[in-house]
C-alpha cells in the first residue's frame, strides 16, 4: 500500500518570517492523518521553517540543487549543504526550471543521483506542455524524460523516488487535467517504471499530480487509483486551502 504524499511547492513566495506565520497557522489546523505532508520552500527560508516544524510530522523540501556537492558554482546549493540542515526531499527537475533556467535531461539526472547520493529524496517532475499534447506527444515527451532523468539509478533507489506528473499546460492557469487524464498518464509512468526496472518498484513507486489542484478538485484527483499524491503550488500558499487539500 502506497502512503499518499502531499506536497506544497511555494515557488519563490513568502519571506522566512511569512513563512513561519503559515507554519504556525497550520500546525493548529492538522490533525491526524494518514496522508505525508511535506512543505517545499526557498531556501532561505528552510532553516526557519524547519525549526518551526519542530515536533510536528510535517517533512521539508528543497525546490532545486547543485549535481556537485561543492565548487566554483556562484548561488548555487547542494545536496550535501541540504542534508546537513535536515532536509527530507528536493524538487527536481520543475518545468519552471527546465523552461527558464537551463534544465536539461541530463543536469536532472546528475541531480537525482547526486540527491540519492546525499540522502534526499527527490520529488522529480515531468510532463508535457500543451503543444505537445495536442500534437498527441504525452506518451512520448513523458517517456523520453523518464527514461532519461532515471538514467543509471538502481532499483532500490527508484523505490524511494518520488514522481510528480505536472502537465505545463495545467501549472497556474487554473486549468487542471481532468482526474482521467491525469490518473492515465500517471498509469503510462507506473508501466514505464515497470519496463525499466520490474513489477515490484513499479508498484512501490509514488507518483503524484500537479497542476492547478484546489481545494474543489483534490478529492477526485486523490481518489483515482494510480495516483499517490499531489504537488501544490498556489493552493499551498494559505493554511486554510492546503489543509483542505491534505484532508481530502
Ligand atoms: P499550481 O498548483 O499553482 O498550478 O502549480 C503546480 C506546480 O507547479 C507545483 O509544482
Amino acid at each position: 500500500m502506497r502512503k499518499p504524499i502531499i506536497a506544497g511547492n511555494w515557488k519563490m513566495h513568502k519571506t522566512a518570517s511569512e513563512a513561519v506565520d503559515f507554519i504556525n497557522q497550520f500546525k493548529g489546523l492538522m490533525g491526524n492523518t494518514d496522508v505525508e505532508v511535506a512543505l517545499c520552500v526557498p531556501f532561505t527560508q528552510l532553516w526557519a521553517v524547519k525549526e518551526a516544524l519542530k515536533g510536528s510530522s510535517i517533512k521539508i523540501g528543497a525546490q532545486n540543487m547543485h549535481y556537485e556537492d561543492k565548487g566554483p558554482f556562484t548561488g548555487e546549493i547542494s545536496a550535501a549543504m541540504l542534508k546537513e540542515i535536515g532536509i527530507d526531499y528536493c524538487i527536481i527537475g520543475h518545468s519552471e526550471r527546465r523552461q527558464y533556467f537551463g534544465e536539461t535531461d541530463e543536469t536532472i539526472n546528475k541531480k537525482l543521483h547526486s540527491a540519492f547520493k546525499n540522502d534526499i529524496v527527490p520529488i522529480l517532475c515531468v510532463g508535457e506542455s500543451l503543444e505537445e499534447r495536442e500534437g498527441s506527444k504525452t506518451e512520448e515527451v513523458v517517456r523520453r524524460q523518464v527514461n532519461a532523468d532515471l538514467k543509471g539509478l538502481d532499483a532500490e533507489q527508484v523505490s524511494q523516488l518520488i514522481i510528480a506528473y505536472e502537465p505545463i499546460w495545467a501549472i497556474g492557469t487554473g486549468k487542471t487535467a481532468t482526474p482521467e487524464q491525469a490518473n492515465e498518464t500517471i498509469a503510462l509512468i507506473r508501466e514505464i517504471i515497470k519496463e525499466m526496472f520490474n513489477d515490484e518498484i513499479s508498484e512501490k513507486i509514488r507518483i503524484q499530480y500537479g497542476g492547478s489542484v484546489k481545494p474543489e478538485n483534490a478529492s477526485d484527483i486523490m481518489n483515482q487509483e494510480d495516483i499517490d499524491g499531489a504537488l501544490v503550488g498556489g493552493a499551498s500558499l494559505k493554511p486554510k486551502d492546503f489543509i483542505e487539500i491534505v484532508n481530502f
